[in-house]
């Protein structure tokens, strides 16, 4: 079996992935903040994970996954300066903080459903686990790591030695980074505050009392003491976006090594950005971020189209957002579906995937998930000679990882023969240029309540 390699972020290198207990594997991917709708470039990172998680399962593995949502304690500079996102975006709607992270909690859930990714273990929000965090902060103030400002408790940054373990840059340049914003109360550009004051005289939707004041956690905490109360010692692996590496995932490492004295995460992974024409990333703050809802579902498209389209650039590379693209990968899509239905249709009786190409399969998903390789891996295996059985066996086993359900959606797509009839029909009509009989045949096949369109690569008919 080809072992899974996988690129970890802190040594740089691919690594040959081994977890450190057994076949169990702990893995922790930072949540959104639910102060607005994810993007498409948000969905992209939750999509890499999504297919780690079931290539680890593939492999065997057994997976505990723990996905946060932020909903308090992220400002709108990553380093503990700007408005709370949150407060924010209630004012921006007149509604509570509460009721925003509760909306876009749910947005956010419909969202990765839609894109058929695999529901975390658990999930937990930051304002539940406030006590846990109050609790780490203790922990790093018995061990000296923190100090007060007129703003909050903060870490030392200049007392943990591998502060730039995950980065790599120098620590000359990540201060540079971190200097944007101007706090003179900070000892060091780089510390980060663990917990914030509500400002006097202000009285926060979210606030707590604490041994320090009254105010909220930083947003770096809650993903250490959320990883830790439910991962126990299982810290294998833990993701994000490339954007955490230099601030929030140091943070974490920062403040984690230094309450417990030990090892954090062994593996750090993080997905590249998807981009817009022009090299910017997709972010809410550009004011180019398009939503699953208005680029997929309100045009009549697959989410799974775009679940499909990011497949065709590896995880680790930019991917640039664009309608070509998009168009391309529901032709792809579409064709795959195609090249499946009649292997469900032909029926034959139970059958194991080919080891041959099983073993391919393997490999391309193994060497750091290489989804390019895989999916010109299914393209191979669909176009091979094999027994039909094997084939489709073959074929929904490597679904297992991609996750385009392409057993149902190909059953749904397949029309009852009655129509059927009527789309042969009309196809003929077509062909001998009989348009009357080939509109008269639409209208009957659209009073069915199926939607006829004739494009490019043909008659598509689908059930409205
Ligand atoms: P946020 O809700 O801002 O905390 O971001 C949620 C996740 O999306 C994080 O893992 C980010 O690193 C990631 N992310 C943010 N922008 C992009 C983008 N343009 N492309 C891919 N991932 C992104
Ligand atoms: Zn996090």
């Amino acid at each position: 079996m080809p072992p899974l390699v996988l690129y970890n972020t802190l040594t740089r290198s691919r690594e040959t992935f081994e977890p450190l207990f057994d076949d169990y594997v702990g893995l922790y991917t930072c949540g959104p903040t639910v102060y607005n709708y994810a993007h498409i470039g948000n969905l992209r990172t939750y999509i890499f994970e999504d297919i780690l998680k079931r290539v680890l399962r593939y492999n065997g593995y057994r997976v505990r996954h723990v996905m946060n949502i932020t909903d308090v304690g992220h400002l709108t500079g990553d380093r503990d300066m700007g408005e709370d996102k949150m407060e924010s975006g209630a004012v921006r709607e007149g509604k509570t903080a509460w009721e925003i992270a509760a909306f876009y909690t749910e947005a956010f859930k419909r969202d990765i459903r839609r894109l058929n990714i695999v529901e975390p273990d658990v999930w937990c929000r930051a304002t539940e686990t406030i006590d846990d965090q109050i609790a780490l902060i203790r922990r790093l103030e018995e061990r000296g790591y923190t100090y007060r400002t007129s703003d909050g408790i903060y870490f030392d940054t200049s007392l943990f030695p591998d502060y730039t373990k995950l980065s790599h840059q120098n620590l000359e340049a990540l201060q540079e980074g971190a200097r944007v914003e101007k706090n003179p109360e900070k000892k060091n550009p780089t510390d980060f505050a663990l917990w914030k004051f509500s400002p006097p005289g202000v009285q926060r939707q979210m606030e707590w009392d604490s041994p320090w004041g009254v105010g909220f956690p930083g947003w770096h905490i809650e993903c250490s003491a959320m990883s830790m109360k439910y991962l126990g010692d299982h810290l294998d692996i833990h993701c994000g976006g490339v954007d955490h590496i230099d601030v929030h995932h140091t943070n974490e490492i920062a403040q984690s090594e230094a309450a417990t004295g030990k090892p954090f995460f062994r593996y750090w992974m993080h997905g590249a950005f998807l981009i817009v024409r022009g090299g910017k990333k997709m972010a809410k703050s550009e004011g180019n971020f398009l939503t699953l809802e208005n680029t997929f579902v309100k045009k009549g498209l697959s989410p799974l189209v775009y679940r499909f389209a990011t497949f065709q650039t590896h995880y680790r590379k930019p991917m640039e957002y664009s309608p070509d693209g998009i168009q391309a990968a529901r032709n792809g899509m579409e064709h795959l579906q195609n090249q499946v239905r009649p292997l469900l249709e032909e029926g034959g009786g139970a059958a194991e995937a080919h080891p041959e190409f099983r073993e391919k399969f393997l490999a391309a998903v193994n060497n750091d998930l290489n989804m390019p390789v895989a999916m010109a891996v299914v393209q191979e295996t669909l176009k091979a000679r094999l027994d039909p059985a094997v084939k489709r066996a073959t074929v929904l086993d490597f679904d297992r990882v991609l996750g385009l359900d392409l057993e149902k959606v190909a059953r749904e797509e397949a029309l009852p023969p009655e129509i059927q009839e009527l789309v042969e029909r009309r196809k003929a009509a077509r062909a001998a240029r009989d348009w009357a009989l080939s509109d008269q045949l639409r209208d009957e096949i659209q009073r069915h309540g199926y939607l006829v369109q004739d494009r490019k690569d043909g008659m598509k008919v689908i059930k409205r």
